[in-house]
């Protein structure tokens, strides 16, 4: 059986999926501060603006669809994040896959914040925009012995080993190369949470580490210690993706701390770091209630410190690895309305100039999101609505299951919130569809950060 239902075959007639809100909201032209970036707010004509520009303009200047994003929600995000862990001898990655653009890594290296990639090409990203490679971390399960080299000779902080295969080529790398690699060992501790929930299981049936129960990480770390190219110092976990509870972390931090006392026992040394990776959420809904970096920071600085003193160990340096928490709720995405289809007693298609395309997590996910008439408010009923993009797939969903006020038309922009991390990462070419470019917006101004692809880029991929 499919994990995901195919969504917009086989529901026709169930309007509204089970447990969903079925109310519209009180307000449809409201902006639920919640689910919008920090600038976002309508002004007096009722146009949605970011930092102070309307999208009218916006769209007149950087056409549709296009990544709107908040360069100072970043910025204030970075921040928090980084003093949310500040004195407690922590460091924080931000998870380059989440989205990485040259002039994000600028900002993170002024914010102070360190970079997780996982690929030759986000490094590459990385470097090229002066973020030091001792603030650099390379995760990966399927490493190339070319990523790896290059990792090395350009001396990023440490390498995240996630198999024996990768230990002993990237340890023979090292030595070419006349060094000693810094590294982690991802393990996977038998946790698998999402959003509201963690399954605690004896044995982990995913690609990603080595298994703590079934003894891999124990035999990797005495690997690694007898090996003259690496330097072990610590041990990673990443549990999931888009959580809001931090059950899943403690139980996470209990078995890797347990590891550590392990090794102690065993090798006689004392690990420095461990790294407890990202996922934390962020709200698409207003039905979302994420918590503050500095709740999250305190609660898994305070198991750390228990899980330890109950072992007798010193406390170890923490890192943690948010990519969606930082970017995610800093864009939105802005569309035009090409076309209005109203389905009698189903609902009303409105297709927008976007899609699957730009933003895949509706038919990979089943994402949820939110969506704003953002030229201009309504005072017309609630229509319960379905945002399309232009492909040719029926599963080309953007938001499943949203209401907008029943005048919106073609020529009105639509903005779908939060749609900062894995949406320009994540786009594609569908039916040749030019990549969106990502605007940052600041105090006033706006500038492309990443351009609109254009059909030359096309056709230049293409040798004929
Ligand atoms: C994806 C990933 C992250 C970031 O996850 P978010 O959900 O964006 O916070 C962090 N660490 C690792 C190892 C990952 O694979």
């Amino acid at each position: 059986m499919s994990r995901s239902a195919h969504p917009a075959g086989p529901r026709h007639g169930d309007v509204l999926p089970e447990g969903h809100w079925t109310a519209p909201p009180a307000d449809l032209n409201a902006l639920d501060p919640k689910v919008w970036a920090q600038t976002v707010t309508r002004n007096a004509d009722g146009a949605v603006t970011v930092g102070g520009i309307e999208v009218a303009a916006l769209a007149e200047e950087f056409g549709t669809p296009a990544y709107i994003l908040d360069e100072t929600d970043f910025r204030a995000r970075c921040r928090a994040w980084r003093e949310a862990f500040e004195g407690t001898h922590a460091e924080v990655y931000y998870a380059g896959k989440a989205f990485l653009s040259r002039a994000i890594v600028r900002w993170l290296h002024e914010e102070g914040l360190n970079v997780d990639v996982c690929s030759g090409g986000e490094l590459t990203v990385a470097l090229s925009a002066g973020m030091p490679a001792a603030r650099i971390a390379l995760h990966g399960n399927n490493k190339s012995t070319a990523e790896l080299e290059y990792a090395v000779k350009s001396g990023v902080g440490h390498v995240v080993v996630d198999s024996f295969e990768e230990l002993a080529r990237l340890s023979w790398i090292a030595q070419q190369q006349g060094v000693r690699q810094k590294i982690l060992i991802r393990v996977t501790v038998g946790v698998e949470a999402h959003t509201h929930e963690f399954i605690a299981t004896a044995h982990e049936d995913q690609k990603f580490g080595l298994s703590l129960t079934g003894g891999q990480a124990a035999e990797a770390v005495r690997r690694a210690l007898t090996l003259d190219g690496v330097e072990l110092v610590g041990i990673h976990s990443h549990i999931g993706s888009q959580i809001f509870d931090t059950a899943g972390f403690e139980v996470a931090a209990r078995r890797v701390v347990g590891l550590l006392a392990e090794i102690k026992a065993e090798h006689g040394v004392e690990l420095p770091e461990i790294d407890l990776g990202g996922g934390l959420g962020i709200a698409y809904t207003s039905d979302d209630d994420p918590r503050e970096p500095a709740e999250i920071a305190a609660s898994l600085a305070q198991i750390v410190q228990r899980e330890c003193a109950a072992a007798g160990l010193s406390v170890p340096k923490l890192s943690v690895e948010p990519g969606r928490a930082i970017v995610g709720p800093t864009a939105f995405t802005l569309y035009e309305v090409g076309t209005v289809k109203p389905l009698e007693g189903l609902r009303t298609y409105v297709s927008v100039d976007g899609g699957m395309s730009d933003n895949i997590r509706t038919a990979l996910y089943d994402a949820e999101y939110s969506v704003a008439l953002a030229s201009r408010t309504s005072d017309a009923e609630p229509m319960l609505s379905r945002v399309v993009g232009k492909h040719c797939e029926s599963g080309d969903i953007v938001v499943r299951d949203a209401f907008l006020p029943a005048d919106v038309a073609p020529g009105d922009l639509l903005a779908v919130p939060a749609t900062g991390a894995y949406c320009r990462s994540m786009a594609s070419n569908y039916n040749h569809a030019l990549k969106p470019p990502v605007i940052a917006v600041r105090e006033g101004e706006a500038r492309v950060i990443v351009r609109r692809e254009t059909e030359e880029d096309l056709l230049r991929l293409d040798v004929g």
